[in-house]
């Protein structure tokens, strides 16, 4: 850990705190691996593990009454198999030249992430791969001279690797009505546009990936999955194992267990539980929340003539993930599509989190750094802040500027997850 950053924001409050031990266990029920939350990041650790060493016992603790209800919930991100197809951060523009280094690293990672989904569909481990992926096309689409200039480099920059040979670029609006009707129907004809296209994206249902892995790892004799228990205490054993106290919301019970490995995939709440393991490598961190919500239409109607996940190019002082885009989507077997992310801001760590999550991990050691951080990220400071002033009809404006012919009453308001 670079201990020179003092405030970490992070895409999902992930955190993992491994003890090696050899040394015999603590008193009371014992496992190799307890996995503290029942998302995407353990479900997937889980499911790797069980290959690795099927001998090894695991535990799998989750507050809420099922799993994959917080940010891994289909409905709670944007399900984009994020593969620098369409993301333009990716491609940093240095002294005149594309980089394109970190767009090739995010999506060599996704072919990766593809191969053991792959993998885990022949294993018999994730059924019907439709129920989870869909080829989606993944689209830039910028307007304004800089932008077109900018994407039409970055696209020849992008031809250099294989990965990315199948994009498309386009000036013409009538090819790109071509490709995205919906977006083009209503506009000035004399706009200036510029869209890269490529028919090989993805669009990742997480929470169904989430369900299947650990449905599956329910069958197994070593697994055992505890829903509606919090994890509220964690220490470090003489051994040098964990004790890892939680409590049955439903009844008031509480309980404990001891584990040779330890993984934190709390999703937003990861904060306060590595403050708890009492690792020097918490102190610095905080953790400061921001929410997202999304448009959405469910009328087949317009679903069914948008195909493709369109991303815009962010403005000034916002934060990559809050480019806007507008996305098709498969969620529960339906087509449907989903424009934003706009900012939310709530102090809560998790969707169904409590209001003191942010105050209640601000310590001595986090709370200037944190106010250091703020000073010199003015920039999205004012962002979050115009964000969250924004009216129904300022996000319906947004929309517009992407199709323009949006009607109000097919669309509704949707909170999606917290990020921290
Ligand atoms: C608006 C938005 C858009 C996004 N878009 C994308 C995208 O397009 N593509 C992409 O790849 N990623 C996207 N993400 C990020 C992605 O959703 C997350 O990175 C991922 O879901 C995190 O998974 P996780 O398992 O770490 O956390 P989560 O899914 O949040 O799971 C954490 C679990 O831990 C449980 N938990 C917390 N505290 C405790 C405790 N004390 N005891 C027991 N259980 C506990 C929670 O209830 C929850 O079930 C987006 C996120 C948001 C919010």
């Amino acid at each position: 850990m670079n201990r020179g950053i003092a405030f970490k924001p992070a895409l999902a409050g992930l955190a993992l705190a491994f003890a090696l031990t050899g040394v015999q266990a603590a008193e009371g029920k014992r496992v190799d691996v307890l996995l503290v939350g029942g998302g995407i990041m353990s479900s997937t650790l889980a499911v790797w593990l069980n290959e690795l060493e099927p001998g090894w016992s695991m535990e799998m603790i989750e507050r809420l009454d099922k799993v994959a209800e917080e940010s891994s919930n289909g409905w709670n991100n944007a399900g984009t198999g994020h593969s620098a197809l369409a993301e333009l951060n990716y491609t940093p523009e240095k002294d005149g030249k594309i980089d394109i280094s970190k767009a090739v690293e995010i999506n060599e990672s996704f072919q990766v992430t593809r191969q053991f989904l792959a993998w885990q569909v022949k294993q018999g481990v994730l059924k019907n791969p439709r129920s989870f992926i869909n080829a989606t096309p993944h689209m830039s689409f910028v307007w304004g001279d800089d932008n077109i200039r900018f994407l039409r480099k970055r696209y020849e920059a992008l031809q250099a690797s294989p990965l990315f040979k199948p994009m498309q670029y386009s000036q013409d609006n009538a090819q790109i009505a071509k490709w995205v009707p919906l977006m083009m129907e209503g506009r000035d004809p004399n706009q200036k546009l510029a869209v890269t296209w490529t028919p090989i994206g993805t669009d990742v249902n997480f929470g169904e990936i989430t369900r299947q892995y650990v449905a599956y790892l329910q069958t197994r004799p070593n697994f055992d999955l505890k829903l509606s228990s919090e994890v509220q205490d964690i220490t470090r054993n003489d051994d040098g194992s964990w004790h890892v106290e939680y409590k049955n919301l439903k009844d008031g019970s509480t309980s404990a267990t001891d584990a040779k490995f330890l993984f934190i995939g709390a999703g937003g709440a990861a904060l306060p539980l590595l403050q708890k393991s009492g690792i020097p490598e918490a102190k610095e961190y905080a953790g400061f929340p921001v929410g997202g919500s999304f448009l959405v239409t469910e009328n087949a109607a317009i679903a069914d003539r948008h195909m493709a996940k369109a991303y815009g190019i962010a403005s000034t002082g916002a934060p990559p993930m809050s480019v806007p885009h507008l996305d098709t989507r498969v969620l529960d077997g339906k087509r449907v599509i989903l424009f934003g992310p706009f900012a939310t801001f709530s102090t809560k760590f998790l969707k169904e989190g409590s209001l003191l999550d942010l105050f209640g991990s601000m310590t001595l050691h986090n709370s200037w750094p944190m106010v250091r951080v703020g000073v010199r990220e003015f920039d999205l400071v004012q962002y979050l802040i115009g964000q969250v002033m924004q009216s129904d009809d300022d996000r319906f404006a947004a929309l517009q500027t992407y199709f323009p012919h949006a009607k109000k009453e097919d669309w509704r308001l949707w909170q999606a997850g917290q990020r921290v």
